[in-house]
């Protein structure tokens, strides 16, 4: 049978992580959460205080670090840290952690090589352009930086992380302009993805949407 790969790509709090986990439910498919990948990668310098311009460290960790999902949890070095990642510090250093060439080069080669062998969706900045620009189904998620403010917001409350509205909003935009600043890689719609505007949209319509457009390429 064909493979089947669908690459998300969008800003902080577009909608990926949860739109791309329904997908593949729907759809049977492995789903490969790359920004978790960065996030843990980012956990593991920090533990080890490791300084991102450090580059001989770096080199040394990359080569000592395993990253794997496991029915839809990550692990790092066989350390389930799902939560951990998911904490402001690591908000706040991943995307430095991501711009250093060397860790996008690893981690991209992994991508590559989950999707070598598995039917998946994947979702992060740079899959449709980068890791596989020859996804049949590519798709470029935004929303409105107050929607996606509110919900990144409403994520951490509810994970119990103390914090205000107006932070939230000062994080994502930072993370963004790094993100789509960057030299390597940079958060870009690809030109072949489709553009889907989540703000004002709930989960159901976004995937009648893609799932629309998913069945137009096919016919
Ligand atoms: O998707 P998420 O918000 O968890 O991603 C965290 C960070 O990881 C992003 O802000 C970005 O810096 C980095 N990232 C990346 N390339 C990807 C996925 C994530 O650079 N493919």
């Amino acid at each position: 049978m064909a493979k089947v790969t669908i690459a998300i790509d969008g800003p902080a709090g577009a909608g990926k992580s949860t739109i791309a986990k329904r997908i593949a439910e729907l759809k049977n498919l492995l789903y490969i959460d790359t920004g978790a990948m960065y996030r843990a990668i980012t956990l593991k310098l920090l533990n080890n205080n490791v300084a991102i311009h450090d580059k001989d460290r770096i080199k040394t960790i990359l080569e000592n670090t395993n990253i794997e999902f496991i029915e839809g949890s990550i692990f790092l070095d066989d350390i389930r840290v799902d939560d951990e990642i998911r904490e402001p510090r690591i908000n706040e250093n991943v995307s430095e952690v991501s711009a250093i060439p060397l860790i996008r080069e690893t981690l991209v080669g992994l991508q590559r090589k989950i999707a070598e062998n598995n039917n998946v969706v994947m979702d992060g900045r740079d899959i449709g352009t980068r890791v596989l620009p020859d996804a049949k189904y590519k798709f470029f998620l935004t929303a409105s930086i107050g929607e996606r403010a509110e919900r990144r917001y409403e994520e951490l409350v509810k994970k119990g992380y103390g914090c205000n509205y107006e932070e939230v909003v000062k994080e994502i935009t930072k993370r963004d302009k790094i993100d789509s600043e960057r030299v390597l890689d940079p958060l870009q719609k690809a030109e072949d993805a489709i553009l889907v505007d989540t703000t004002g949209k709930n989960i159901a319509e976004v995937i009648d949407i893609i799932m629309d457009e998913m069945k137009s390429i096919d016919s």
